[in-house]
């Protein structure tokens, strides 16, 4: 049964590889959905293409002349869209009482206030935008409960998981029965790179994962597994595990998503070709199911799966990140800070790979961690962990 009225999309990040692969979806039930507002940054040619292809109400751009830029190039179209600009526009279109469902699909911390502003209006959110939840996590599920908003993720792991548990899971894991998280992990395009001969990997290399198609600032945490790190604080914020629950388990294959270990023994888990348009679409669709456009799964052809404990020695950012959990307060948003500082920092040469790690470290044993409770608490310690972050390159960057 589909709805009688097409619900309302804001696609947040409609350029990036995430807001893409929403449209693909999207345009595969035009009677479902329709494109309420998207927003781009850098690839302003391709978010006018968006506007001209999927004809939103509103575009959303970083700046006014970005917005004079799309204003001059849709003019002579003869298509209507209203132009904004900055978080404020964001945060409008996250907002706007005709919206139903927000894909939070902006990389970093520049996707929080949008998707907080989502998150306080109610809306159906598809949380992709992990930062975001990393930085804030309590104050953000608090926004969620005091909302009634609905938060499902995109992350295929916590989508996996999402589908593994009950319904009624947010009752708490030890009442629905469940020990344990498993939270599977490619383990990258350097899982078997001599340790020594990580120093002189590039970033074209770190950027050609095995089994995904990602944007560049996730591939490099794939690599670092960073991501993991991410996930795994993600993981413990959607659905109230401490970190030692969840374990982080290397499947080179990625074809199951993650699994859920019961206390009867049972482990469910929930396997798919790796491509998010399956998140995408289970979450766009929810309780419901529709064609994804993935093709389906070819258990002959993967023939075998894999398993191995992840190396902390060779990705030490998974053990920051798990020492950031286990800490947490203000130590999530200053690792999330500084590991966008020194991602950007390897993505433009001016370091190394196995610094990325380094420099976290010492930005994490530079900063105190304090007590959230309030998000100016969260934004002042993202700003001096970059602060910090960026001080470090000065001195040990090219
Ligand atoms: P991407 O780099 O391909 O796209 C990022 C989008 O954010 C683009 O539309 C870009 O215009 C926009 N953007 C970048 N900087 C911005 C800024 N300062 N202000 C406003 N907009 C800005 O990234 P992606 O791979 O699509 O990832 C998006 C998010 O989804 C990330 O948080 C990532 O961790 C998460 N995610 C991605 C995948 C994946 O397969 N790509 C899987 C799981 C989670
Ligand atoms: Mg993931």
């Amino acid at each position: 049964m589909s709805p009688a009225r097409p619900q309302q999309v804001c696609v947040l990040g409609a350029t990036g590889s995430i807001g893409l692969s929403t449209l693909d979806v999207i345009s595969r039930h035009p009677e479902r959905y329709q494109v309420f507002a998207l927003s781009g940054f850098s690839r302003l040619d391709q978010l006018l293409a968006l506007c001209l292809l999927y004809r939103p109400r509103y575009a959303v751009v970083p700046d006014a002349r970005a917005a004079t830029f799309l204003r001059e190039a849709l003019s002579g179209s003869a298509v209507a869209v209203e132009v904004l600009q900055g978080e404020a526009g964001l945060c409008d279109v996250a907002a706007h009482p005709e919206v139903d469902t927000v894909m939070a699909a902006i990389v970093g911390a520049a996707g929080l206030a949008p998707t907080l502003a989502a998150v306080a209006a109610g809306k159906k959110v598809l949380l992709a935008n992990k930062e975001a939840l990393v930085m804030s996590g309590a104050l953000f599920m608090q926004a969620v409960r005091n909302s009634g908003a609905v938060l499902l993720p995109i992350d295929s792991e916590h989508n996996a998981i999402f589908q593994c548990l009950p319904t009624d899971y947010a009752r708490g894991l030890a009442q629905v029965g469940v020990r344990r998280i498993l939270l599977t992990a490619s383990g990258g395009p350097f899982r078997e790179t001599p340790l020594a001969a990580l120093g002189e990997v590039t970033p074209e290399q770190a950027c050609a994962h095995p089994n995904w198609s990602m944007g560049r600032k996730i591939s490099v945490d794939s690599a670092s597994m960073m991501n993991k790190g991410l996930e795994l604080i993600e993981a413990c914020w959607l659905f109230d595990a401490r970190p030692a629950q969840v374990e982080v388990v290397i499947h080179p294959q990625s074809v199951i998503h993650s699994l859920v270990d019961y206390v009867d023994g049972s482990v469910l888990a929930q396997l798919g070709n790796p491509d998010m348009r399956t998140p995408i679409s289970h979450a766009l669709a929810w309780p419901e199911r529709i064609d994804s456009g993935v093709a389906p799964l070819d258990l002959f052809a993967v023939a075998r799966m894999d398993f191995q404990r992840p190396d902390e020695q060779r990705f030490p950012c998974l053990r920051l990140a798990r020492q950031a959990a286990e800490a947490g307060g203000t130590a999530p948003a200053l690792l999330n800070a500084a590991n966008e500082v020194a991602v950007a920092a390897f993505l433009e040469r001016r370091i190394r790979f196995p610094e990325i790690a380094g420099m976290i470290d010492a930005v994490l044993n530079a900063e105190p961690v304090q007590v959230v409770e309030a998000l100016e608490v969260v934004l002042a310690a993202d700003a001096r962990a970059r602060t910090l972050a960026n001080h470090w390159l000065s001195r040990h960057g090219r």
